[in-house]
């Protein structure tokens, strides 16, 4: 700060941030900035609306092109495919101020820019990536990711969506199900098995005859992010539309550690939220004539949760360190992305209890968060799935089957 009191630096008061380790000395002024930015916009744009949307189950779907104008879709990605052009850090902390709002908001951004942009960017023809990488960096463009089906969900290898070939088309067969934006998608990257049974990645565009995506409904989580199928039945699809650049299930698991990645920084902005209520409420709410957050065993739940979010910022942290020298492993990105988003449906668990009663209402964000972390410990990867991926690393034998 200048000694005339105006604000230079997006440095702020660790309190604010509950950044009790100086995770923020760690972070250069770029993404700090990214992170003030964001979270703006997160109290401008979704804050005051998202209780209402996800109430009655509705996506905000007008939030998609501010989400491109933050620089939300693809931020690592380079600028002239539509990404932001930043390091992993700044997209894990975009992820992390998103999820602070909700969890189904960074999942409109994770879908779109580690999910479709990425696999468009990384497997992609020159012509794919012109043709849909700026419009799917602006919003203009709505994508989403085809991989789970009916029968396969954690075993995606065994997917029955299958083409068959016709001149310079593609016949597509099969179903996805449980994919987020489908139903308002104008694109999605589908994960299909070519007449040799190896996995590719198609380009599906909404016209298409013969391609459906129908809205899933009764979600109890997650309720403010759209999900739906996506429905193949004789889809002729031209065959430029295939990604050249990969086959075999590397192509899908490539685009889910990307996510994954920013699932790990996510889930803290939803455990800071969280911690951030209770903490206000326990300050505030008086009983047996002293503030709640007096109680010794209101003071162990606080102290346990900031405890948890700090070693979870601290794993990010380094996983971001690690993939921006491109040496981030998938299995580290599973130890991360299980562990942090359990430590903040623990958070959310706790902050529920300090609020009492009025945490099970919707003047607090908890129940939501809550609802939708129940999501996010299941997609991407089961919280199980992730600990099997771990326990493989630590053991060298698969428990998978
Ligand atoms: C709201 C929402 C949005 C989603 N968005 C997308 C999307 O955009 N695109 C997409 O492709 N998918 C998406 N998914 C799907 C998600 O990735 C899957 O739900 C997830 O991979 C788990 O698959 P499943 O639901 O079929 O569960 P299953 O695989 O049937 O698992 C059920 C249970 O069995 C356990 N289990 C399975 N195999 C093993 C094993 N070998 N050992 C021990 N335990 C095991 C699991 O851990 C889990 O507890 C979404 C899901 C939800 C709920």
């Amino acid at each position: 700060m200048h000694d005339n009191g105006t604000v230079t630096t997006a440095r702020v008061d660790k309190f604010q941030y509950h950044d009790h380790y100086d995770v923020d000395g760690l972070l250069s002024e770029d993404h700090l900035l990214a992170r003030a930015a964001v979270r703006d916009w997160v109290k401008k744009e979704v804050t005051p609306i998202i209780e209402d949307y996800s109430e009655r189950a509705e996506c905000p779907t007008h939030l998609f092109k501010g989400l491109g104008e933050i620089g939300a879709y693809g931020p690592s990605l380079p600028t002239e495919y539509g990404g932001g052009g930043m390091d992993e850090i700044a997209y894990g902390i975009i992820m992390q101020e998103l999820e602070r709002g909700d969890s189904g908001i960074r999942s409109m951004a994770s879908v779109q820019g580690s999910l479709v942009m990425y696999p468009i960017y990384r497997f992609g023809s020159e012509e794919q990536k012109r043709k849909y990488l700026p419009k799917l960096g602006t919003g203009e463009y709505i994508g989403c990711f085809g991989l789970t089906e009916p029968d396969h969900g954690s075993n995606p290898s065994g997917m029955l969506t299958h083409y068959k070939e016709d001149g310079d088309h593609i016949i597509l067969n099969g179903s996805k199900m449980w994919i987020t934006n489908s139903p308002v998608a104008d694109l999605a990257v589908v994960w299909a098995k070519d007449p040799e049974g190896k996995i590719r990645g198609v380009i599906v565009e909404k016209d298409t005859p013969g391609f459906s995506a129908p809205a899933i409904h009764g979600k109890l989580s997650l309720r403010a992010s759209i999900t739906g199928e996506l429905v193949f039945e004789d889809c002729r699809v031209p065959k430029a539309n295939i990604l050249p650049e990969v086959a075999g299930l590397k192509g899908p698991l490539s685009c889910l550690s990307k996510a994954r990645y920013g699932i790990a920084w996510g889930a803290i902005g939803a455990a800071l939220d969280c911690y951030d209520s209770a903490l206000r409420y326990s300050k505030e709410r008086i009983q047996f004539d002293k503030p709640i957050a007096g109680f010794q065993l209101t003071q162990k739940k606080l102290a346990e949760m900031i405890t948890e979010i700090t070693k979870a910022q601290l794993l990010a942290w380094r996983l971001g360190a690690l993939a921006n020298e491109g040496k981030a492993s998938p299995a580290q990105i599973s130890m991360a992305k299980r562990n942090n988003v359990h430590m903040a449906l623990v958070c959310a668990r706790e902050a529920r209890q300090i609020h009492g009663g009025m945490g099970i209402t919707n003047e607090y964000p908890i129940m939501r968060h809550m609802m939708n972390l129940e999501t996010v410990l299941t997609y991407e990867g089961t919280h199980d799935i992730h600990l099997l991926i771990t326990g493989m690393e630590v053991t060298g034998i698969n428990a998978f089957k």
